[in-house]
């Protein structure tokens, strides 16, 4: 068998020469017959030069493509996806944070016939605040979304030819793997590793985009989030109907008085801000479709040291 390694890398020039030792040592030892496919997201850094001396040095084995532009993490993998020729594909990260040394166990999982062999990070070294909101955001997405997601499962993953193939029959534009991953299924078996400090460099995520992913990951699914407002609003009315009725009774009891200047600013306010939640909820759901129908490409290859990979998948 050939296992094909994918390794996303934007501005990594600080670790991605020692992340490529490390990982061929471990892959060497193992004796498997092996691909690296590096992706160099749009890098602004020496990373590329790095990716091409390191393709000069390992020829037979190694590859790169790299793109017109920063395009994010995600076509990134999905590139790398197409242009793998393996009959397992492992994602990881260029950072040293998913240790090579767990391929091993990668792929013994694999050859006992599992699709997806997912390596699950504690959060050892995070900050508690993000650790707990993490887990609050997990439960909130099980409950209202139909995908199943994890906390602490990523991208570190070996995927068969199968589930491979399976996630590049999806054509959205709009890609968010950890949803996709699940959504396709296959036989996936789980096992933890402890969290490594990055190598070098530093996280490309800041708090705002740890927001707009998580907003992604709600969004990405389905139409549940629109269920969800169609229930507020029904019981907003509901309450609204029982507010009213009781007012029209007072009055009829005591007489028309006319305190209630602060409810009546609050419930304005309220109503309010939650009509914009509930408009921006559609909105991102059109903003979406807009996105779909454009069709553009996912990525824009700048170069590449062997054929492009595979073409996009035929319009339907
Ligand atoms: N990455 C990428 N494109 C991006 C951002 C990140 O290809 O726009 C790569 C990055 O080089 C690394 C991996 O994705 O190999 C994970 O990024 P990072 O370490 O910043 O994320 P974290 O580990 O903090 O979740
Ligand atoms: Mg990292």
């Amino acid at each position: 068998m050939k296992l094909s390694v994918v390794v996303p890398c934007y501005n990594e020039e600080a670790v991605v020469t020692r992340f490529d030792a490390a990982l061929r040592a471990v892959l060497e030892r193992l004796g498997v017959a092996y691909e690296v496919c590096y992706v160099d997201d749009g890098s602004g850094d020496g990373t590329l030069a790095r990716l091409r001396g390191l393709v000069q040095r390992h020829r037979a084995t190694t590859r790169y493509l790299s793109f017109s532009r920063n395009f994010g993490k995600e076509p990134a993998m999905l590139a790398g996806l197409r242009a793998a020729t393996g009959d397992a594909v492992i994602l990881m990260d260029a950072d040293l944070q998913h240790p090579p040394e767990l391929i091993e166990r990668m792929l013994d999982l694999y050859q006992l016939g599992h699709d997806q062999v997912v390596a699950k990070r504690d959060r050892a070294g995070d900050r508690r605040l993000r650790t707990a909101l993490s887990r609050l955001y997990y439960r909130a997405v099980n409950t209202w979304v139909d995908v199943e997601l994890t906390d602490g499962v990523g991208d570190f993953r070996l995927l068969s030819r199968k589930a491979v193939d399976a996630l590049l029959s999806l054509p959205e534009y709009n890609r968010f793997s950890k949803g996709l991953f699940s959504w396709i299924g296959f036989d996936t078996v789980t096992f933890d590793y402890r969290n490594a400090a990055r190598g070098a460099g530093e996280t490309k995520w800041r708090f705002g985009s740890l927001v707009n992913y998580g907003i992604d990951g709600m969004l990405s699914f389905n139409c549940r989030p629109l269920r969800l407002a169609i229930y507020a609003g029904l019981g907003l009315a509901a309450l609204a109907t029982v507010y009213t009725l009781w007012i029209i009774g007072a009055a009829v009891v005591g007489g028309v008085t006319a305190p209630g200047y602060v409810t009546l600013v609050a419930i304005i306010v309220g109503l309010g801000g939650l009509q914009m939640v509930m408009l921006g909820l559609i909105g991102e759901y059109i903003g979406r479709i807009y996105y779909e129908t454009k069709r553009r490409p996912h990525f824009l290859l700048k170069e590449t040291d062997g054929p492009p990979p595979a073409p996009e998948p035929a319009d339907v």
